[in-house]
């Protein structure tokens, strides 16, 4: 909850966000303006909802509870654009638009993560790797347990950000109805989205939601200290990570893991100057709503890789991965997901095709948009976990 009470106006919050970057006076105002209309259209038009105000704020009053209440407001008064609503009650959104890519081979292995066998523990690859990075998951390393995903199973993660806690609620038991008939208890998460709603929304909302999560990351290392993860080629590089912004809301223990994953693989890991939970974001979520500013943001993160000198930077988050893979590369730096990483240090070679399958998405999003000019202004809202046209 935002902290009223201890709240100063100082401004600080809105002068250091790395998207809005206020001039000191004008955040000042900015914030008492939105304390007291509970409005703010600098907000809604180039937030990217990363948080990272929250731990930026010397008192610990929590802006970013303030900036979700705003953008609920305005979702709830104006609708919300399909492109984000990862759900197949509509036509149009950014994983059905990647299904128009390679369709058949994406829906194989859609069939197979929406109908696992019944399993007390699977991958829960979510829906950014199925549609967008589906060669992600061939490997061995995920031959052990069912995998699980797709839209059938999205986590909720959109109707949380979107509509609020009731109807992630609603949302959440539904999903909660399916693991269970699944016999699901424990979930091996990919995304980070995914993270924040099992491990730390869903049990939080919901009385008596027991679904265990573990990150991709943390299982790795489990199999490592188990003797089971086989370490061939030690990958003896500057490696950095990309610290993503759901993580914020957790416990901060989840920061080692990678660190710790990393140094079992042979890397030397360096940090960026933002790094942890004060770690920046890479701009995908203003993608569609200013692509601009959301370059500028990716090639801001890029240089600090720069200043470290490393040589990758490593993602869990598929959606960091898409956004910051482009500018990496044109500066010689190698970027990977976190599975590429555990597939080359046990001897095997990743597809590597990572920045043909951005490519080729971001082609398709701007061809279906010229054919559809219409996804850009249609809007829904969602009211008892029913989406409706707005
Ligand atoms: S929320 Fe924190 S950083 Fe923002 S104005 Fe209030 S005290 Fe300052
Ligand atoms: S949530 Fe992120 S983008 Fe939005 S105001 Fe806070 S720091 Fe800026």
């Amino acid at each position: 909850m935002y902290s009223e009470k201890t709240c100063e106006q100082c401004g600080t919050c809105l002068e250091q966000c790395p998207f809005l970057q206020f001039p000191i006076e004008s955040a000042k105002r900015e914030i008492s303006k939105m304390i007291e209309t509970r409005t703010s259209r600098k907000i809604i038009n180039n937030c990217a909802s990363c948080s990272y105000c929250n731990v930026i704020c010397p008192t610990g009053s929590n802006p970013y509870s303030l900036i979700r209440e705003i953008r609920l407001k305005d979702y709830r008064e104006n609708g919300v654009r399909s492109v984000g609503l990862i759900t197949e009650e509509i036509p149009y959104n950014l994983m059905s638009i990647a299904l128009e890519i390679n369709t058949e081979e994406k829906q194989r292995g859609l069939n197979e993560y929406e109908n696992p066998p019944k399993n007390s523990k699977m991958f829960y690859v979510g829906c950014g790797i199925p549609y967008c990075f589906p060669d992600l998951t061939n490997t061995s390393l995920l031959e052990d347990l069912p995998l699980l995903g797709g839209m059938k199973y999205c986590c909720g993660g959109y109707v949380h950000s979107y509509f609020g806690e009731d109807e992630a609620r609603i949302k959440g038991l539904e999903l909660y109805e399916k693991f269970k008939a699944l016999g699901v208890e424990k979930l091996i998460t990919f995304c980070p989205g995914c993270d924040i709603m099992i491990k730390g929304i869903y049990p939080s909302i919901i009385e008596g939601f027991n679904v265990e999560g573990q990150t991709i990351i943390e299982y790795f290392i489990e199999l490592y200290h188990e003797g089971k993860l086989n370490i061939k080629n030690k990958i003896d590089q500057r490696i950095t990570f990309q610290d993503p912004c759901p993580w914020r809301m957790l416990d901060k223990k989840i920061y080692d893991s990678p660190r710790e994953f990393l140094e079992i693989i042979g890397a030397d890991v360096v940090e960026m100057k933002h790094n942890r939970e004060k770690s920046l974001c890479c701009g995908a979520p203003l993608m569609i709503r200013n692509r601009s500013l959301s370059t500028e943001i990716a090639k801001k993160r890029i240089s600090e890789v720069e200043h470290v000198k490393a040589d990758i930077i490593a993602h869990i988050c598929t959606g960091c991965l898409a956004t910051l893979s482009r500018h990496a590369t044109e500066k010689n730096i190698n970027s990977y997901y976190i599975t590429e990483l555990a597939q080359m240090a046990i001897g095997q070679q990743p597809l590597k095709n990572i920045l043909e399958n951005t490519e080729n998405l971001n082609k398709q999003v701007m061809k279906t948009i010229a054919k559809n000019p219409k996804l850009l202004t249609e809007k829904y809202i969602m009211k008892n976990g029913k989406l409706n046209r707005f």
